[in-house]
């Protein structure tokens, strides 16, 4: 029989998908499982995206598209980036993908060949390092442990970029963390950033919409703007609009990256379709209550979480300015049992946790992290505290 490509032996499926998977096959066994696990916003756009798209619908042309996307969306995410305070960029500065996954996929493509380093913060959201394996790409970690809020300091992007990676990847606010970086810290980043003109930047800024506390999200090129010739900023619609199934992507960055990235969707995919394009629009352009009313609730939902995982002794929990997400070191369950069941590291303590409580959480070692897991916490509003408690009982049991 014909052997698959060896890159296939380097590809594996999203470690993510498996817990959400687990806990979906305990929920079909009559199970009550309250689901922290995979990482969706679990709202709905707002009605005029659907009059949008039905609208869409009515006029469809049938026809292929831009390779690029529509003069009429690219339009849409130039105002939009500017209103994020990205200004100066054109629609050829610009392409769409489905979903920022394949932005990111066809960046890596586009930038990095075989053997070329690409680095980034750990913990790290799990396809980076996917990709970087599909492209044997090799992968510089650069470890930001909770002691350090999980943030990369100037110190160590200067001594990663010393050693002239291809590509350095940035995610603010942060998957799996929920951090964000001030102003000030940015800046201080992008001030070691000029002094190395030879690597790539991608900014994976897509949850840039839900930042907390007023802290405000900012860019590298603000701070520096002879970055932008070798910075790419990449946004997506699924979690500021609720639409991680209607798959739409963007970048914007040099003019030369955009044209490659036009060059692989002719290759890959074409086209966004015209039904998808006209609801991206009009989430972009339209009312922007529902995205607003989903920061202010996430911000509380995080109050919830981060006070009752700092309040159980040994947990530290650096508290999230952002996105979804809180990441507790737990390494102090290590070594201890749970009703006679032994938890030696994360992945035990996220199974262990699930089969006795009916909590699905993803363990750190997914975003290489094996300290912690990590608590995606947009369930239902009356589903948290329930979760939650179970969290605290669990550690209160553990011996
Ligand atoms: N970047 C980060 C940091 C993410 O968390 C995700 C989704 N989990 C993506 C990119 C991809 O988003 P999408 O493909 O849905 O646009």
């Amino acid at each position: 029989m014909p052997q698959l490509a060896k890159r296939m032996g380097r590809a594996k499926p999203s470690a993510i998908m498996a817990v959400a998977d687990k806990a979906k096959k305990l929920k079909s066994e009559g199970r009550d499982i309250v689901s922290f696990s995979i990482g969706v916003p679990n709202f709905l756009p707002g009605d005029h995206v659907y009059a949008a798209a039905r609208d869409a619908l009515a006029k469809d042309s049938g026809q292929y598209g831009s390779n690029r996307g529509s003069d009429a969306l690219l339009d849409a995410f130039l105002l939009h980036i500017e209103a994020l305070g990205l200004t100066g960029y054109t629609r050829m500065h610009c392409a769409t993908g489905v979903g920022a996954k394949h932005i990111l996929y066809n960046l890596a493509e586009a930038l990095l060949d075989e053997g070329d380093t690409i680095a980034y913060a750990t913990p790290y959201w799990t396809t980076y390092a996917d990709i970087a394996e599909v492209l044997n790409a090799k992968i510089l970690e650069l470890p930001c442990p909770a002691s350090q809020d999980y943030k990369l300091t100037p110190a160590q992007l200067e001594a990663a970029l010393a050693t002239k990676p291809k590509v350095f990847l940035f995610n603010n606010p942060n998957n799996p963390t929920g951090m964000v970086y001030t102003r000030g810290e940015i800046s201080a980043l992008a001030d070691v950033l000029v002094k190395y003109p030879d690597t790539w930047i991608i900014t994976d800024d897509i949850y840039n919409m839900m930042v907390f506390d007023g802290l405000g999200y900012h860019n590298f090129v603000q701070a520096r703007p002879e970055l932008r010739d070798r910075l790419v900023f990449v946004d997506s619609l699924s979690k500021t609009y609720g639409m991680p199934g209607w798959r739409v992507g963007f970048m914007a960055g040099p003019e030369v990256v955009a044209k490659a990235m036009t060059v692989l969707n002719s290759t890959h995919i074409t086209n966004l379709p015209e039904v998808v394009t006209a609801a991206a629009i009009a989430a972009l352009t339209g009312p922007q209550d529902v995205p607003v009313a989903k920061c202010a609730e996430f911000q509380a939902k995080r109050d919830l979480v981060a006070a009752t995982m700092n309040a159980i002794p040994g947990v530290i929990c650096p508290k999230p300015q952002g996105a979804f997400y809180v990441f507790p070191d737990i390494s102090c369950a290590f070594g201890k049992s749970h009703n006679g069941v032994a938890i030696n590291n994360d992945v035990d303590f996220c199974s262990v946790l699930l089969e006795a409580k009916g909590v699905a959480c993803v363990p750190g070692s997914a975003f290489g992290a094996p300290n912690a897991l990590r608590i995606s916490y947009t369930c239902p509003s009356a589903q948290l505290p329930v979760g939650l408690k179970r969290i605290q009982e669990f550690f209160a049991e553990l011996s």
